[in-house]
């Protein structure tokens, strides 16, 4: 069992990896300045200490005081559009967050890291099949290039150290707790399934599909949705693979299935308690045609299968978490 430091562990899929890495009896240490993240998404038996990642002398005490052995880098900024209005706070953040988590591992002597990326860094390079990490990489909004260049980063240290990484590449990350336990609580994020999850509660009246005239079958743009109890399960594997000493290596995290943006209103509306309205927009910026993972490399080097891959399962879950948040205000 280890001590692992989680940055980010207040948000989205940094406090259900928390969960994981708990039930699999490590000790945790979370670092996050609960810009987007929530306290009480973090777990009990978990050791919070507010700070912001970017602060390199901060995490560094912590590293060596607490006797960390692997950290696992969730605190980032996320939003696609805003990384466009914003692309400074996104490199500050994203890459400034990395910079300093480097040189605070350095510091303290930590030379194992698990670090989330995301399929953004392809961009738009996949269009027919699947992508795998051997994919050309070319991002088309600044927060893929924000991990693009963090990737980069650990990279080159890892070369001149005896740093070993696990980076992670997301494709889309969706759902909530089977347990009604943990689930999205960021009242405006703007991802599709959270969306759709409002919209089926009866908190938004209609959705929007941004884009109908892609270059795919309907029209509408493909993601590979992860379910985010399954991609939890990915870094508690990821860490023990480090752990036992293993190389570092760069991941796809997916199903390797693609769904449309209407499969997908399509299966949250099966699961809705309320129907809501469906209105066609025009296209987001900064959006690719296609993303669907090729995780056949992931899955042989940690073993890992999907338990809950199936699009209806995602927006089940979604929703029932919507549900307990808005019974929990009202
Ligand atoms: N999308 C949409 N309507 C929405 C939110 C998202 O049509 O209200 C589309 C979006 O344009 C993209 C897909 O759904 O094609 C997935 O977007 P999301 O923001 O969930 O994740 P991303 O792929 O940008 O990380």
């Amino acid at each position: 069992m280890a001590k692992v430091l989680v940055t980010g562990g207040a948000g989205y899929i940094g406090s259900h990896t928390v969960q994981k890495l708990l039930l699999s009896g490590h000790e945790v240490v979370v670092v996050d300045n609960l810009s987007t993240g929530f306290k009480e998404a973090v777990p009990d038996g978990t050791d919070f200490r507010h700070g912001d990642v970017r602060d390199s002398d901060f995490l560094s005490q912590i590293l060596t005081k607490s006797g960390i052995e692997v950290v696992i880098n969730f605190a980032a900024k996320l939003n696609v559009a805003e990384s466009i209005q914003k692309p400074t706070e996104y490199y500050d953040n994203n890459v400034g967050g990395t910079l300093s988590l480097l040189k605070a591992c350095d510091t303290a002597g930590v030379n194992k890291i698990i670090f989330s990326s995301t399929a953004a860094v392809y961009g738009d390079s996949c269009a027919d099949g699947a992508i795998s990490e051997e994919t050309q990489t070319g991002p088309i909004n600044p927060y893929g290039w924000s991990k693009l260049f963090s990737e980069q980063l650990i990279n080159d240290a890892a070369k001149a150290s005896d740093l070993k990484y696990v980076v992670f590449r997301y494709f889309n990350v969706a759902g909530a707790a089977e347990d009604g336990s943990n689930g999205q609580r960021t009242a405006n994020a703007y991802h599709l399934v959270h969306l759709a999850s409002q919209a089926g509660t009866g908190k938004r009246q209609e959705l929007k599909i941004f884009g109908t005239d892609y270059p795919t079958p309907d029209g509408t743009c493909i993601r590979d949705y992860i379910h985010v109890e399954d991609l939890a399960d990915i870094h508690v594997l990821g860490a023990e693979h480090l752990l036992r000493g293993a190389d570092s290596a760069t991941l796809n995290c997916g199903y390797g299935q693609g769904y449309s943006v209407r499969q997908v209103i399509s299966s949250a509306l099966e699961v809705a308690d309320t129907k809501f309205a469906v209105a066609e927009d025009v296209r987001r910026p900064g959006d690719p045609a296609s993303l669907v993972a090729d995780s056949s490399k992931m899955q042989a080097l940690l073993g890992w299968r999907p338990l809950r891959n199936d699009i209806r399962t995602i927006c089940r879950t979604a929703l029932a978490w919507e549900k307990k948040l808005t019974s929990q205000i009202t």
